[in-house]
């Protein structure tokens, strides 16, 4: 119960799903967690067992600014940044609205950018620390009416890798993780096919969390710039056989 004991955590889109077991994991392996959303802190499904619940905006680099500030001023430091807040929406190319794409970007891609760059001063300070950004598979192959959230996703990934080149002689380690379909309020109005999940089965926020807990941790400390797919065997194969589709 102690994987990242003395480590100061900072958590996006933290009130619920996987943000919110990503939380719960980092405070119960003795970091210290400061949960982010832009919803009201009354509405945290978790509140008790981590340090602090902030309301802040990810689009907004003075939030981001005065979030850091008040991480440090607190716990003394910050080791672990988790950009995970996220939204998606939904429509053809065509008819996808301009609205929506500047949306989905603003909180997905340019989120994960003003994160990393308020957080770099407070990781170097520390003498180094763990990036890890929420993608998708959705950031690894394209899926149909997801024309924003897959380009957003994709340029997680990218970003990732150019942030990891440029951080990693500061110690500073970046990783995308990339969850297939996963049991959360952002899911709970789809249906999930399971027919191309080798495990057969969707996945829950806590077997997402299990994973960020071990990139947040010094069990990875020569992990850097990669992607960490967790989508229960989905991406392993071809989603239709033309084989046996005779
Ligand atoms: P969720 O249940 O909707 O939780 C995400 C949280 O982020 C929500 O509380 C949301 O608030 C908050 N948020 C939205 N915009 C924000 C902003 N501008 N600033 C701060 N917080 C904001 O979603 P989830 O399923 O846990 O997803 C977490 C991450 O995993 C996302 O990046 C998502 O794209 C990714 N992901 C999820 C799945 C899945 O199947 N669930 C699969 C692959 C990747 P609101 O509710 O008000 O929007």
């Amino acid at each position: 119960m102690s994987r990242v004991n003395g480590k100061v955590a900072l958590v996006t889109g933290g009130a619920q799903g996987i943000g919110a077991a990503i939380g719960a994991k980092l405070a119960a392996e003795g970091a210290q967690v400061v949960l982010g959303d832009i919803l009201d802190p009354a509405e945290f499904e978790v509140k008790e067992e981590v340090g602090a619940c902030l309301r802040f905006d990810v689009t907004s680099s003075g939030d981001w600014n005065s979030a850091v500030r008040e991480t440090v001023k607190r716990f003394g430091g910050l080791d672990i940044l988790v950009n995970n807040a996220g939204i998606v929406n939904f429509g053809a190319i065509g008819e996808y609205s301009r609205q929506q794409w500047d949306a989905v970007i603003a909180v997905n891609l340019t989120g994960v950018f003003l994160g990393m760059t308020a957080v770099v001063p407070a990781l170097k300070e520390r003498r180094g620390g763990s990036i890890i950004n929420i993608s998708s598979i959705a950031g690894l192959r394209g899926y149909e009416q997801l024309p924003g959230y897959t380009a957003s996703k994709f340029g997680v990934c990218g970003l990732t890798k150019a942030a990891a080149l440029d951080l990693g002689r500061d110690r500073i380690r970046v990783n995308s993780v990339h969850p297939g379909f996963i049991v959360t309020p952002m899911t709970e109005s789809l249906t999930p096919n399971t027919s191309h999940v080798a495990l057969g089965r969707v996945g829950q926020p806590e077997e997402v969390a299990d994973l960020v807990l071990y990139l947040a941790s010094d069990e990875s400390t020569f992990v850097t710039g990669a992607e960490f797919v967790i989508d229960g065997g989905e991406t392993a194969g071809m989603a239709h056989n033309p084989v046996l589709e005779t």
